[in-house]
């Protein structure tokens, strides 16, 4: 992996890279591609800029990278954290920052562990009704991969209980399904600071999604104080209000406007390069950042 200071990106043109998706994931997480098959998926797409943002893990960003140089596209590499803000999950995105910070480290490894401990209760308790087991969520995850309830779905889906991950996560996986655990996350300005501290810059995903807990509960701007540095307002789950909001709210606080298509493979139906972020935007989180160095497109 290349370290910060190994090129010169400050003066790149970004603009003539092509366009940017800056939220993808790979079966290090939930994803269902392989890292390297995620960037060759993109660039076959047309896309010229990607982040890899799989969640709690960056397992996936040397193969990434490689492939990235191989075939001639732009990578920051990234993570998304899953915070926890009251009842709900706020996600963070975090580009170009050091893999090696002590606390980001030793965050992602706490997570990791707890999803395990999670889903193996959440394993154990569909098991007493449905004849799912461990066993069955070790062949439909990656070695090493962070576990989340989209493991546990396509388990479901290959024993026929139901018929997709989306069937799942209305029914048997939902938070009010009976069977739900939630796992260890830190709050929202714990994952931002921990992002900026390994000089990295963090995003705010799809901030419009699922009740939109963020603008709901007005805490925009103590995520702010906290050094948030942007949020992804162009994604499928922001709707038209959310949206225009977003737009106001970025104008008002001095943040970043990123879009982004969340691509998971087959896992999910989000198309890469569905949306897009402006090349002006890549440059300036290439600018802001100071743990990690992106790989320039050819
Ligand atoms: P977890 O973090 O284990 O609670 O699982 C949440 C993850 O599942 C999110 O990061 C999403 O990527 C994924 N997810 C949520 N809803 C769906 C859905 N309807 N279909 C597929 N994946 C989903
Ligand atoms: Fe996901
Ligand atoms: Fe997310
Ligand atoms: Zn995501």
């Amino acid at each position: 992996m290349e370290h910060v200071g190994a090129a010169d990106t400050t003066a790149f043109d970004w603009a003539a890279a092509g366009p940017a998706d800056l939220h993808l994931h790979s079966r290090e997480s939930d994803g269902t591609d392989a890292p390297g098959d995620v960037v060759r998926a993109a660039a076959a797409a047309g896309l010229g800029v990607v982040a890899l943002t799989d969640h709690d893990t960056v397992a996936g960003w040397g193969e990434a990278s490689e492939v990235a140089r191989e075939v001639g596209i732009g990578l920051l590499p990234g993570v998304e954290f899953s915070s926890q803000l009251g009842p709900a999950s706020v996600h963070v995105l975090g580009y170009l920052l050091d893999p090696a910070s002590e606390a980001f480290t030793g965050e992602r490894e706490r997570i990791r562990h707890d999803r395990i401990d999670r889903a193996e209760r959440m394993v154990h308790a569909i098991g007493r009704d449905y004849p799912l087991t461990w066993q069955h969520i070790e062949q439909h995850s990656a070695p090493g991969a962070t576990i989340g309830r989209p493991h546990i779905a396509d388990a479901l889906v290959a024993l026929g209980i139901v018929p997709d991950r989306s069937a799942a996560f209305e029914g048997i996986l939902h938070w009010q399904g009976g069977y739900y655990q939630p796992h260890m996350a830190p709050a929202p300005e714990e994952a931002i600071r921990i992002i900026h501290d390994a000089g990295g810059v963090s995003v705010l995903a799809h901030p419009g999604s699922r009740g939109r807990p963020v603008m709901r509960m007005g805490v925009l701007g103590d995520l702010v104080a906290a050094g948030l540095g942007g949020v992804e307002v162009w994604h499928r789950d922001n709707d038209a209000p959310s949206r225009r909001q977003l737009l106001a709210d970025a104008e008002r606080f001095g943040l970043l406007v990123t879009g982004s298509s969340d691509y998971h493979g087959s896992g999910k139906p989000n198309r890469l390069g569905e949306h897009t972020t402006e090349p002006a935007v890549v440059a300036e989180i290439v600018r802001r950042s100071t743990g990690w160095a992106p790989v320039l497109p050819a």
